[in-house]
């Protein structure tokens, strides 16, 4: 089948996206492929239309069970003939699978690594005509990243014991070096590289200063997030407990994941999350990664993240079908010392904690800019943009900006003054003049500095501290537990006169949110009641389709092709073709049933 009829026939859309093409022509030629490109690209379609297009079968490297269930069952869903092995079948059900590949009624065989290098599997292969090796989440070959898994080391044989046929390696993040080790270790010295961009603009971004945590997580939650998933990422395994419980008291559905559950109630948070609307999990960084769910609304992060590149991979779990979707980060000093001293007690060599160091001040860079967000995120990624994105709390609510050399001037000879020993609520104190029993005791209200600043409150001088640190004026020594140090950059302001400008601390989310900024707008507008009615209507339909069949919504249908069908409201079945997402096999399978509930009279 020619590779456009697939895209039609199968996956039910029109028209490819950019780069897919090129990548599938590609591997249609026979040669191999890297292809960086953001979460929700499209990437998967890129190695399932030639598996299936091509004779013979793709094989496909998956890292994770869950991934792989949601796939195949969405592939069996679209009329492809795919299947999975891993530890979760009977011995039964994995020898039928494999009779099954060997008589050639496979289009696609996903398996984990792990399993792809045994010499059992690669004797199977052999009996097998495999058009395609697909490994996705090829970053975990970098063993400086952080997704790092040995058995991807091991791939390179599926490279010599079938040299002839073409490897796609695939991952959402990639910076210069794991492009690299992706290449040498996965023996792609000839692979094509396909670099999309970084850009996810159906998220908005905001990022706010922690105030009181539950007041401004309340204020971006809204009745809307009810109804829809989302993801709320915590620190440490107790403030995800404690997030939850609270977000159950106020009538949320919400469940825990933190890697310190048992196994078995980690995998039904998941299960009910994947399947159900309506849920937001609370979790560590141990969820997310293969969670392939198109329609997760939001991400909020209530503590910093460890880098930009955490920040952006976590973030792009939301909205992966398109649709509008939000993130949103508060973020407070704390934070950042819980970061140093777990960075400093971590076991990574010198040189990796000075890059994760690095890493972790570009994010505060980030929070404390007062440029557009989205242009900052992309400008770490390499990528330039000239416009501001007008989707980002910066470009909706342009943040004031003040004159501060003689604040900064201040902050930092309080800091030279006390010789660099003090953390910032003390330094804070100083300048205003306060009575820790300690100024006295160190003679600290005898110094120049002491209560010099006084024509700013307390919140103010936090601000200060924060923005100097965040631009390498001033460095947090964990050793000293917190203490500030001057670098070298502050002689630039207490010798060189340079003149500094501050970010006003921009208005709280809710003030925002009167002031009608889109952080309470509906995700998607269906523009009368009878859309909205249809749209409940369908979701409803398939809801229950997907409980009977025990699989997630998703697979029956996404969002945008539901929103679609409640906004055009086809009559026939020939209608239904021009709908986004839906191909001939799912037009003959549920075409049907959702006319019918297009078609009824009846209140909807
Ligand atoms: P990635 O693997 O890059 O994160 P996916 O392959 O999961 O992204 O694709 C994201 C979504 O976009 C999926 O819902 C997929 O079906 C949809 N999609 C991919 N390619 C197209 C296309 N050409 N037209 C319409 N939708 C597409
Ligand atoms: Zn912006």
């Amino acid at each position: 089948m020619k590779h456009l009829n697939v895209l039609k026939e199968v996956f039910g859309y029109d028209s490819f996206r950019p780069q897919q093409a090129e990548i599938i022509e590609n591997v249609l030629n026979g040669c191999n492929g890297i292809v960086i490109m953001p979460t929700g690209a499209g990437k998967s379609l890129c190695y399932q239309i030639p598996a299936i297009a091509m004779p013979g079968m793709g094989l496909v490297i998956s890292p994770l069970i869950a991934l792989m269930r949601d796939q195949v069952e969405s592939l069996k869903q679209a009329g492809a003939r795919a299947a999975f092995l891993n530890s979760s079948l009977t011995p039964e059900e994995a020898s039928s699978i494999k009779k099954r590949a060997r008589a050639g009624e496979l289009d696609l065989l996903y398996v984990a690594p792990e399993r792809a290098v045994t010499e059992e599997f690669l004797g199977l292969l052999e009996d097998c005509s495999i058009n395609e090796i697909a490994i996705d989440e090829a970053h975990c070959v970098s063993q400086w990243g952080h997704d790092f898994r040995p058995e991807y080391l091991q791939l390179q044989i599926l490279r010599e014991r079938f040299p002839k046929v073409p490897v796609l390696a695939l991952t959402a993040t990639a910076d210069e070096t794991t492009q690299n080790e992706i290449r040498t270790r996965l023996g792609l010295s000839d692979a094509t590289l396909y670099l999309g961009g970084f850009d996810r603009p159906n998220i908005s971004y905001a990022i706010d200063l922690k105030k009181n945590a539950k007041t401004q997580i309340k204020s971006f939650l809204n009745d809307e997030s009810k109804q829809h998933s989302g993801i709320i990422y915590c620190l440490s395994r107790k403030k995800v407990e404690q997030t939850a419980t609270w977000l159950e008291g106020e009538g949320y559905r919400a469940l825990p994941y933190h890697a310190g559950l048992p196994p078995e109630v980690r995998s039904r948070n998941q299960d009910l999350f994947l399947n159900e609307d309506g849920i937001i999990m609370v979790a560590t960084i141990a969820f997310g990664m293969g969670i392939d769910k198109p329609d997760v609304r939001f991400v909020v992060h209530m503590d910093l993240p460890k880098s930009i590149e955490s920040y952006y991979q976590e973030t792009g779990r939301a909205g992966r079908d398109g649709l509008p979707a939000r993130a949103y980060m508060i973020y407070g000093l704390g934070d950042l010392v819980t970061h140093k001293q777990m960075i400093e007690n971590g076991d990574s060599s010198g040189e990796q904690k000075r890059v994760e160091n690095r890493k972790l001040h570009s994010l505060l860079g980030l929070c404390e800019t007062v440029a557009c967000r989205r242009k900052a995120l992309l400008g770490y990624f390499g990528e330039e943009r000239k416009e501001n994105c007008g989707n980002c709390d910066t470009c909706l609510t342009p943040p004031e900006q003040w004159h501060g050399t003689r604040e900064a001037q201040m902050a930092l000879s309080c800091v030279y003054r006390t010789e660099q020993r003090f953390g910032v609520h003390y330094l804070v104190d100083v300048l205003l003049g306060g009575d820790d029993p300690r100024i006295q005791k160190f003679g600290h209200d005898k110094l120049s500095v002491y209560g010099v600043g006084r024509e700013r409150d307390r919140t103010e001088w936090f601000s200060i501290f924060r923005q100097l640190i965040a631009a390498g004026y001033l460095t947090v020594d964990i050793g000293g537990y917190g203490s500030l140090r001057l670098s070298p950059l502050s002689s630039q302001i207490l010798k060189e006169g340079l003149e500094i400008y501050f970010r006003k601390d921009p208005i709280p989310q809710k003030k925002r949110a009167e002031r009608g900024s889109s952080s309470n707008k509906k995700s998607f507008q269906l523009e009368n009641e009878e859309q909205e009615a249809r749209w409940q209507a369908l979701r409803k339909k398939r809801m229950a389709i997907a409980k009977k069949q025990g699989v997630p919504p998703y697979v029956i249908f996404h969002d945008k092709t539901l929103i679609e069908m409640a906004i055009q409201k086809p009559e026939k079945e020939s209608d239904l073709l021009h709908i986004t997402g839906i191909g001939e096999q799912k037009l003959k399978k549920y075409g049907k049933e959702f006319l019918d509930v297009l078609n009824s009279p009846t209140p909807l």
